[in-house]
């Protein structure tokens, strides 16, 4: 046998080469790197909001508690709607911020009135937990500006995201940390807007 085809220790050059890319992709896992326009860049996990079906586990799945994916707002898609199915339960017939009228369960979510008959709605981060239900009720009114994402000023970027694991719509992967956000109606984007902290 050749030397071209043994090497030193004795492995075949193919098993040895097979090896090798085994081990660039396991380096490239570890360290949080992806591929972008044949660069390699630092990454970051994100979630895509087109693939989410809000099933709740980015609420229970993240190693931090509360959970690092909270709810971002799509200004340019939202229909500024007096009844809002992100913001109100189902059955209400009063349009009110009555805790008692709210869908979310920590009261995360702010109504303000702009004018006749448009109201805003924005996200206290801090009291978000990413359990997905006002973005399931604004999904079911069509305009589907309410969304989940993994937010960067907390997301420890664990080499596997536990929430990645357990996601049953593969909603999960890896973007170029320079460009972390999947925000619905844009491309990647460095920062979401319009979040109360
Ligand atoms: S685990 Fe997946 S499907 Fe469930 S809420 Fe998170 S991104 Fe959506
Ligand atoms: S309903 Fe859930 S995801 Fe939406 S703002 Fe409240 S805590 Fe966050
Ligand atoms: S990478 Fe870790 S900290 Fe970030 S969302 Fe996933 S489980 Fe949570």
């Amino acid at each position: 046998m050749s030397t071209d085809a043994h090497d030193k220790a004795g492995w075949p050059g193919a098993v040895r080469n097979a090896f090798r890319v085994a081990a660039v992709l396991a380096l490239g896992a570890v360290t949080g790197l992806c591929a972008v326009r044949g660069q390699v860049q630092p990454a970051v996990w994100q979630l895509d909001p087109q693939l989410c079906i809000q099933c709740g586990r980015c609420a229970t799945e993240c190693v931090l508690a509360p959970s690092a994916v909270k709810c971002v707002h799509a200004f340019d898609l939202c229909g500024y709607c007096d009844l809002c199915g992100g913001y109100l339960q189902p059955q209400v017939t009063e349009f009110t911020t009555a805790a008692e009228h709210q869908l979310c369960p920590t009261g995360a979510i702010v109504r303000r009135f702009v004018e006749e008959p448009y109201f805003e709605y924005t996200i206290i981060e801090e009291l978000c937990v990413g359990c997905g239900r006002c973005v399931k009720g604004c999904n079911a009114f069509g305009n589907s500006s309410l969304h989940l994402q993994v937010r960067h000023d907390r997301c420890v970027n664990c080499n596997e995201c536990a929430i990645a694991r357990r996601c049953p719509a593969k909603a999960y992967r890896r973007v170029p940390a320079g460009r972390p956000y999947l925000i619905k109606g844009r491309e990647t984007t460095a920062e979401p807007d319009g979040q109360t902290r």
